[in-house]
């Protein structure tokens, strides 16, 4: 086989690995939706992008000649591996949306990297020869600015969500943010009239449209508190796959392009569905300063009543129907498994026990559903907060395991406060709620909950995983 021929077999190798990686990272992607298919819709994923990072060392060429420094290449990949593997392996639960955040990052820091590096090569020559002109050097720009918005902004979420670092709130701020974002896009239409004549003297522009992007990141997300986190995770998702896109432009590489644009629209599809959850529009989680506040008057509202295990096992063994509705707290106590001997327990007995899932309960989307897959609980007692809130009259004992802001009635009932607006599960409709917690603390908005105060609520203070157990114990005891 001659160069030529080897070189054409090359490229239709790769570009046919490329479409056989796009159809798996599709396929992955639709399985992620469902619970039981979602490891190996992960897997699958997975598959694709080893699949596309082999065959774009072994294939792809550049100018006819093939990848150089392999070698560093592997070991980057390698080092990469193992630390993402040890994060993952060890992280908790719990703090799984820091990770998602500090991940994401890597992607967003990544783009802009390609950005900054491949920017000095382009040339008046470069461009005639690509015949994308424009195209490549916008491609460029705003996988530099996107890429790097995305990455500051994920590493102040990331801070954020660990607990590091507070919210920021300037009244002025959205003002200061457009007039930056404003100066970001005035750089890249200046750099676009005239990178042809000049593109080796607009490199230094590149570091500073970096600088004002990386400012443009933190003062975007410091503001941001409150329960509007899980939004703008979301969000800067999808922004560090537009900017992947914009290298899968650059490099007319389809697996890259595609897999951009799949982390690019199931980002935004994922911030849309969160911001209707939240009742709130993006705009306003963007530009609205949340967190905190509200007038709820605690002097007015007396104090709470406490129930003793004996009594919330006999209230709950002689129900029809139970609705538990899980929150933060589960998880942190990790006692799903025990949550769920509770309603076999109670099901036996004849109760119906259904689980109400709240969209943004715990720390990630879809974190309720996932711990509760892992203790095996059956996906159809699973009912979604706008499915069984209409069913809440009729059950006679609500019982919420370490939620707080997804029960608070303020959402319905106080204009002013942080969460107002936001679609609940209307816990006070039941005919008697038990409160599992620790204490009186806040839930993640840091506001106070009247449902704690209602006349119909008992508490259970103490660790959700010890207080089942004894509740566990006690009804096998009756
Ligand atoms: P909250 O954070 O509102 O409340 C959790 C409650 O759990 C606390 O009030 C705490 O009270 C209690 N708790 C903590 N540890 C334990 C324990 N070991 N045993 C028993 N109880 C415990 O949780 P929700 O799930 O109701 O709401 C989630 C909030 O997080 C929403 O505001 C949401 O917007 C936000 N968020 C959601 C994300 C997502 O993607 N799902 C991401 C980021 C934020 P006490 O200290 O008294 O025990």
């Amino acid at each position: 086989m001659d160069q030529l021929s080897q070189l054409h077999t090359g490229i239709s190798i790769l570009e046919m690995t490329y479409i056989i990686a796009s159809i798996l990272f599709i396929f992955g992607l639709k399985m992620l939706s469902h619970p039981l298919t979602a490891r190996r819709g992960n897997a699958i994923a997975a598959i694709g992008m080893v699949l596309a990072i082999i065959a774009t060392i072994l294939f792809h060429h550049k100018d006819g000649k093939p990848i150089g420094n392999v070698g560093f290449i592997l070991v980057a990949i390698g080092i990469g591996s193992v630390i993402g593997l040890i994060i993952a392996k060890r992280v908790k639960m719990t703090a799984m949306p820091q990770l998602v955040s500090f991940f994401n990052g890597m992607g967003g820091a990544a783009a802009a990297l390609i950005s900054m590096m491949e920017f000095p090569h382009v040339s008046p020559e470069l461009i005639a020869k690509s015949g994308m002109a424009n195209g490549h050097v916008l491609a460029i720009l705003l996988g530099l600015m996107i890429g790097t918005v995305s990455w500051a902004g994920s590493m102040i979420a990331f801070g954020k969500l660990d607990g590091w670092i507070g919210d920021m709130r300037i009244k002025a701020m959205k003002y200061v943010n457009l007039t930056i974002l404003t100066v970001l896009i005035g750089f890249i239409v200046y750099i676009m009239t005239r990178h042809v004549q000049a593109s080796s003297e607009l490199t230094p522009l590149i570091y500073i449209m970096f600088f004002i992007a990386v400012i443009y990141g933190v003062l975007f997300v410091m503001p941001i508190g409150g329960a509007d986190m899980p939004v703008v995770i979301s969000l800067l998702n999808s922004f560090t796959g537009v900017a992947a896109a914009m290298g899968g432009f650059l490099y007319n590489n389809q697996a890259m392009l595609t897999g951009g644009i799949l982390v690019g629209s199931a980002g935004t599809i994922l911030t849309i569905l969160m911001c209707r959850a939240m009742n709130r529009s993006l705009l306003n989680v963007i530009v609205g300063v949340f967190g905190g506040g509200g007038q709820t008057n605690i002097a007015a509202a007396g104090s709470v009543k406490e129930i003793s295990i004996s009594d919330a096992s006999i209230l709950l063994s002689y129900s029809k129907k139970v609705v538990i509705v899980p929150g933060y707290g589960l998880a942190v106590a990790q006692a799903q498994h025990i949550c769920h001997e509770l309603d076999k327990l109670l099901e036996k007995k004849g109760v119906e026990v259904k689980y109400a899932i709240h969209p943004v309960a715990g720390r990630m989307p879809g974190h309720m559903n996932v711990l509760l897959a892992e203790a095996d609980v059956p996906y159809e007692q699973l009912i979604e907060s706008d499915e069984i809130n209409p069913d809440l009259p009729n059950t006679d004992v609500l019982v919420v395991i370490g939620a707080n802001d997804v029960v608070n009635p303020a959402a319905e009932d106080d204009p002013s406060s942080p969460i107002y607006g936001m679609p609940i599960i209307k816990a006070r409709d039941a005919k008697n709620i038990i409160v599992m917690k620790r204490g009186m603390g806040k839930g993640y908005a840091a506001i106070e909950n009247m449902l704690f105060f209602n006349n119909k609520t008992r508490m259970l203070f103490g660790d959700a995983k010890s207080t089942l157990q004894n509740l566990v114990n006690e009804i096998k005891s009756l």
